[in-house]
């Protein structure tokens, strides 16, 4: 479409060791990483895919992935840089709910909310190697309770504006901007492509391949509930880049990262 924008929000950053990054592979040892959300500012709305973390939650819950985040970096500090409030987002789709990528959902109690079905019921009754991951409950009400951790509740959420609409296989969100189902990672993950008029598309990973080195040699992250499913996810992206000749941006590579445009910058 012609006049779509995609903006990156930085969301400030966290630590993991590379084992974790790069799952029997590594090289460990710490690795501070990058964390951002995607605004796609389009003709029909616009769309905020993810919302990174919460600092508190992050201090309080994993320490030692040692969050590192400005004010501006906050998801309303981040829109404030483009001149935007929380309210002028239209939908919020969340592409998993890892800790990482839902901790701004609650400063959206009016936007619409959209996500695969079944990752709100994994997230309510997550497997024991998951339990990290899906930490921050605040994105609904319904998991928070499942979870027995009602107290992440702090902001005024109810039943009413935690609810999303749920989807399954791939979705036009809106002409040109599709979601792609990539599980492996989390059973309902979406990787993002985004077409334009005047520019090659771009194809976000999101967690499906958090670096660059892992996509190029099909390696999972630590994090992951099939690892079968998440190499065919990174194979069928590799199909998708092919055919449409997209540019790949990856979601937590500090090296991509480094030449990927944030703030004020845009792609469009
Ligand atoms: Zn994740």
């Amino acid at each position: 479409m012609a006049d779509t924008k995609v903006f990156l929000l930085d969301g400030g950053s966290l630590v993991l060791d590379g084992f974790h990054i790069w799952w029997n592979k590594g090289p460990g040892g710490e690795v501070r990483f990058p964390v951002y959300s995607v605004l796609v500012d389009h003709p029909k709305g616009k769309f905020l895919i993810d919302t990174g973390y919460d600092f508190d939650h992050v201090q309080k819950v994993l320490p030692f992935e040692k969050p590192q985040q400005t004010g501006q970096q906050t998801i309303p500090g981040a829109l404030k840089l483009l001149g935007l409030e929380p309210r002028d987002i239209d939908v919020v789709f969340n592409s998993h709910f890892h800790f990482d990528h839902v901790g701004g959902n609650k400063f959206f109690p009016d936007a619409k909310k959209i996500c695969h079905k079944d990752e709100l019921p994994q997230a309510a009754r997550c497997q024991p190697f998951e339990v990290l991951g899906y930490s921050d409950l605040a994105f609904s009400t319904e998991v928070a309770e499942a979870r027995g951790m009602s107290d992440q509740l702090t902001m005024g959420q109810t039943g009413a504006n935690t609810k999303y609409e749920l989807i399954e296989g791939d979705v036009e969100l809106a002409p040109g901007v599709t979601l792609v189902y990539t599980p492996g990672h989390t059973v309902g993950h979406y990787s993002l492509l985004v077409e334009f008029d005047n520019r090659r598309p771009l194809l976000l990973t999101l967690d499906a391949a958090y670096t660059r080195k892992n996509y190029d040699n099909d390696i999972n992250a630590g994090f992951h509930i099939d690892p079968v499913a998440g190499v065919n996810s990174m194979r069928r992206l590799k199909q998708i880049e092919k055919e449409k000749n997209a540019e790949v941006l990856f979601s937590h590579d500090p090296e991509s990262f480094k030449d990927y445009k944030t703030g004020v910058n845009f792609y469009g």
